[in-house]
């Protein structure tokens, strides 16, 4: 059926705080660190995905674009939606934090990691399916990756998203977008689970899409899978634009370094890179974490930088830009931990 969501099932999710920080609501006064209670949790959570899909003490350096961040108590990988589902219900149930994870290329983890579980959504949920003009992926899928099947498929509309390293998931959250296309274009619906357990496919009118919001990120919904809404074109016009995006993207962005793609929004009627610029900051370097002398909305890890060293460029970056220029940029990178 267009639009619907095959791959869906009931199941319990939980609220995520501003930073997209899944807690419980009994959580917020606290969690348990208690060892115990994370290994039962742990033996609960390998009964559902399996022995080898639990990892502890995860470095999680090896899941963020940026190659940053200590690790976390619990790493889980589900295989399939009922795994997910299920995954995150057990989480509630032993009132432990879960962040889900997506390709980590929109993340700032921090030196000390994630006291809590990730559900590393984006290494098994991964199906795709493809009726017609559109094509429903799950939420792990890469987005690059839809985009070059969209192309293989003779299928048009996806070709902005040719270089975002993010999955599908992450995308939805982000409404992530480049040369102007953006997700809100081209999604038709999204199957989420919802805050009280359910699922939902929601059409992309109620998805409350804006520049870098969701109302998935708002409202903490978990997304499952989602569904493009493409046209047909033609495959050599579809790859060509690919292309010529690839080209724009690698002449204008360090990505000969590990980083977390633009580190601020765009601030209104502004753009955060020449701001930087103007302000004299390009190549300001902490310890192993600089801003981009090739473009300096970049914050980069030139190889050994600490999330500590990350954070010193952002806030002495904001500082600054304020000073000069009365403008307090926001940061679009997120933080985790
Ligand atoms: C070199 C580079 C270039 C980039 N260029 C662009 C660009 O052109 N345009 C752009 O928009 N972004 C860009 N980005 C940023 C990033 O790729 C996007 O924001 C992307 O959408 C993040 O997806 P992710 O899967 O990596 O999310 P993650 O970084 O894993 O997570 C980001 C947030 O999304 C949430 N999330 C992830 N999956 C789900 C899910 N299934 N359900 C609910 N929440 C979820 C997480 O909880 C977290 O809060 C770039 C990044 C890099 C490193």
């Amino acid at each position: 059926m267009p639009g619907a969501c095959p791959h869906a099932s009931s199941g319990q999710a939980t609220d995520r705080d501003a930073n997209g920080v899944s807690r419980t609501k009994e959580s917020e006064t606290g969690m348990s660190d208690d060892a115990d209670h994370l290994e039962s949790l742990a033996w609960k959570l390998r009964s559902i995905v399996g022995e080898d899909n639990v990892l502890l003490h995860e470095p999680l350096s090896e899941h963020t674009t940026f190659e940053i961040g200590g690790p976390a108590d619990i790493f889980v990988i589900p295989d399939t939606i009922d795994d997910a589902r299920e995954v995150i219900a057990a989480c509630r149930e032993a009132d432990v934090p879960y962040f889900v994870l997506g390709k980590g290329s929109d993340l700032l983890v921090s030196d000390d990691g994630y006291r809590g579980v990730i559900v590393a959504i984006a290494d098994g949920l991964v199906n795709v399916t493809v009726d017609g003009n559109e094509i429903c992926c799950q939420a792990g899928v890469p987005l690059h990756e839809a985009s070059e099947m969209a192309c293989d498929l003779g299928l048009s509309g996806l070709e902005f998203a040719c270089g975002i390293p993010g999955s599908v998931g992450g995308a939805c959250f982000m409404n992530a977008g480049a040369y102007d296309g953006c997700m809100a274009d081209v999604l038709s619906s999204v199957c989420c689970l919802m805050p009280d357990g359910s699922t939902a496919n929601i059409a992309v009118g109620d998805l409350d899409l804006g520049y870098r919001k969701s109302r998935v990120r708002d409202e903490g919904l978990v997304v499952l899978s989602a569904t493009f809404a493409l046209r047909p074109g033609d495959p050599e016009e579809i790859r060509a634009t690919m292309d010529d995006l690839t080209q724009r993207r690698e002449s204008k962005q360090p990505l000969e370094y590990p980083s977390a793609g633009s580190t601020f929004k765009r601030p209104e009627g502004y753009f955060a890179g020449k701001l930087i610029t103007d302000a004299g900051l390009k190549g300001y370097q902490s310890g192993g974490a600089a801003v981009s002398t090739k473009h300096a909305g970049f914050v980069v890890n030139l190889g050994d930088a600490t999330a500590a060293d990350v954070h010193a460029v952002i806030d002495h970056v904001q500082d600054e830009v304020e000073r000069q220029f009365g403008v307090r940029l926001e940061p679009e990178v997120r933080f985790l931990g």
